[in-house]
């Protein structure tokens, strides 16, 4: 093992996914979580870096990490439900609801749904796309935590926002792994309090 793995191994298990095992999380060691995430030049279109989270989703000490920051962020809000945005938002917002004690919800995307459902449109930089959630996603009053990787224009985000609320869910707040601060998608989540665990 390396000096390196050896490191990541003692903090796994120091802090355990679930909230509280180990006392609370006073920092977010984001040179570890920094050091998993993997810029992709060019893709999915010529200029766009896309920030590849795969690294981090492989070492079960990052991932460890990331869902226990965003758990211990928002945990103890009383949450009802952990909405994931697809596709990768689905593989944080799960662990994150179970160790909130919470329920999982998939915003999905057109067509991908398969029960009643309403969905929010929103534009891209080139044509729109739509996002959908089930129409009883939702109890009235629920407390309601939005997750996805990365926050970008926040175009994904404010839609989802707006259909909770439309379905009757309360936005408590959203986290993300990773902000893209140059695009200023903060703007767009309309002061709600949000967690990004890195920002770039
Ligand atoms: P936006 O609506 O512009 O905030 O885009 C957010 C959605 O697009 C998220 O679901 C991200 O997964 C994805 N996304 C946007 N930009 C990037 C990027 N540079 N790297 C990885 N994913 C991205």
């Amino acid at each position: 093992m390396d000096a390196d793995a050896a490191e990541h191994g003692t903090r796994r298990r120091h802090h355990g996914v679930s909230p509280g095992e180990d006392g609370p999380l006073t920092t977010i060691d984001r040179a570890l979580l920094e050091s998993r995430i993997r810029d992709v030049p060019d893709f999915p279109k010529p200029g766009i870096v896309f920030k590849d989270v795969t690294p981090l989703l492989a070492d079960p000490a990052a991932f460890a990490h990331a869902i226990e920051a965003m758990s211990e962020a928002f945990c103890d809000e009383g949450i009802d439900k952990v909405v994931g945005i697809e596709a990768r938002g689905f593989i944080l917002a799960a662990p994150v609801a179970l160790a909130c004690g919470a329920g999982f919800v998939p915003a999905r995307k057109a067509g991908k749904l398969p029960a009643a459902r309403r969905g929010v449109s929103y534009e891209l930089e080139y044509g729109s796309e739509t996002i959908e959630l089930h129409d009883d996603a939702f109890s009235p009053g629920d407390r309601v935590l939005i997750v996805d990787d990365v926050l970008a224009t926040g175009g994904t985000a404010a839609a989802t926002v707006e259909l909770v609320e439309t379905l009757g869910g309360e936005v408590v707040g959203l986290a993300f792994l990773i902000e893209l601060g140059f695009l200023d998608g903060a703007a767009r989540l309309s002061g709600r309090r949000h967690l990004s665990l890195l920002t770039f």
